[in-house]
């Protein structure tokens, strides 16, 4: 699964599941299941947002 392949053009305003900030519509965001989380459900993220968290997931990081 590739970055690009799962970003998307906000076409509606949508809520980072990271920082809880707005994702505005006609920006770019990520669509992806929450990194660790369990759970399938997709959540929307900032671009830089999901990348700081598939990183952190990555180095085994507990926040
Ligand atoms: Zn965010």
């Amino acid at each position: 699964m590739t970055l690009d392949s799962i970003t998307h053009t906000a076409r509606r305003d949508h809520r980072c599941a990271f920082c809880g900030l707005t994702v505005q519509a006609g920006q770019q965001y990520v669509r992806a299941p929450v990194p660790g989380g369990g759970r399938l459900e997709k959540r929307a993220f900032h671009s830089k947002c999901y990348q700081g968290l598939a990183r952190n997931i990555k180095n085994g990081g507990s926040a």
